[in-house]
């Protein structure tokens, strides 16, 4: 999909957006396997699986995976030495760099990954980064952020001009290179009624310009959450239905959903119902008709029209078109 250019105009700029994030997987009460989590609940054990997730994800809702790491302990771990989101997370961006060494990528994160050593990885992978800023985090950018706001008058009592936008009620204010454990973090806070609404901390030059769509980019990060746990947990998926107790087979599991979730993203988003339909010179195609031909044609060693449809596809290059909503 990227190097037939489908996904280039959701880009930021020329950047692919990224979004990672963690969900759980399954929950017992006894140890399941020597790589489970566990957690103290009402003085009971109960043992967990989590998977962290990069996802391309797109403003018409894709949710597309790139990459995946389980968190899980190598061993019987102290609880407090476990396996966790963040150390998850040093496994994954290695995985992305090596996958896809020059792919321009924007990281979309959550609280948790506003630290030095993810800015540092972020600098070292010359990857981009939107992170959600909340209060208590890097608790020096804020005070450096609040300062210069508070104090805007100079010695003489002459006012200081900082980048602030007001509509009504709303207001952005914005301020580039804030020092941080030497690195320059650049600053992106929204207020209604003077109460911080949310806040971004990015390596994206702000400016009056391109604020609003690094405020909706950074908001797209809770697409991987919607369009992709949710609709993977809630609506014909079944990530959470232990279809086997196996380890191994629980892994497998979650990838083939990743799969058929793409491909699921690809028939309902783009119109690849009308090239298949082309590619076969029939009348249109259900989704329905396409997916038994799949299955028939998994079961039966792609010997089908599918085939046929898919040599075609592959000799057109063809562009598709996704739906915008
Ligand atoms: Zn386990």
């Amino acid at each position: 999909m990227i190097n037939q250019n489908w996904l280039e105009r959701y880009r930021l700029g020329i950047y692919y957006l990224v979004a990672i994030d963690g969900t759980e997987l399954y929950r017992f009460s006894e140890r399941h396997c020597q790589n489970c989590l566990y957690q103290k609940i009402n003085d009971q054990r109960q043992y967990f699986h989590r998977v962290l997730e990069a996802k391309i994800v797109t403003s018409n809702g894709l949710a597309i995976s790139l990459a995946t790491e389980f968190i899980e302990n190598k061993e019987d771990k102290e609880f407090d030495k476990q396996d966790c989101e963040l150390k998850a997370f040093y496994r994954l961006e290695k995985k992305i760099k090596k996958l896809f060494p020059r792919l321009k990528i924007c990281l979309l994160l959550d609280a948790l990954y506003a630290n030095a050593n993810v800015i540092r990885i972020c600098k070292e992978n010359d990857w981009k980064y939107i992170i959600t800023f909340k209060e208590g985090n890097l608790k020096t950018v804020w005070e450096d952020f609040n300062g210069l706001f508070v104090n805007r008058e100079t010695a003489i009592g002459a006012k200081i001009t900082l980048p602030e936008i007001n509509y009504k009620e709303t207001m952005y204010r914005w301020i580039n290179e804030i020092e941080y454990s030497g690195y320059k973090i650049n600053i992106l806070a929204k207020y209604f009624n003077q109460e911080l609404v949310r806040a971004f901390i990015t390596n994206l030059k702000i400016d009056e310009n391109n604020l609003f769509k690094i405020e909706t980019h950074g908001q797209l990060r809770w697409k991987i959450e919607n369009q992709g746990f949710d609709c993977q947990k809630n609506h014909g998926y079944n990530l959470e239905h232990l279809y086997t107790k196996n380890p191994n087979g629980i892994k497998v599991v979650y990838l083939l959903i990743q799969i058929a979730h793409i491909i699921n993203q690809l028939f309902l988003k783009a119109d690849i119902l009308k090239v298949c339909s082309n590619a076969l010179s029939t009348k249109a195609l259900s989704i329905k008709y396409i997916f038994s031909k799949i299955l028939d044609g998994i079961l039966l060693g792609w010997i089908n029209e599918f085939e046929l449809i898919f040599k075609k596809l592959d000799n057109r290059k063809f562009q598709l078109r996704f739906n915008t909503s």
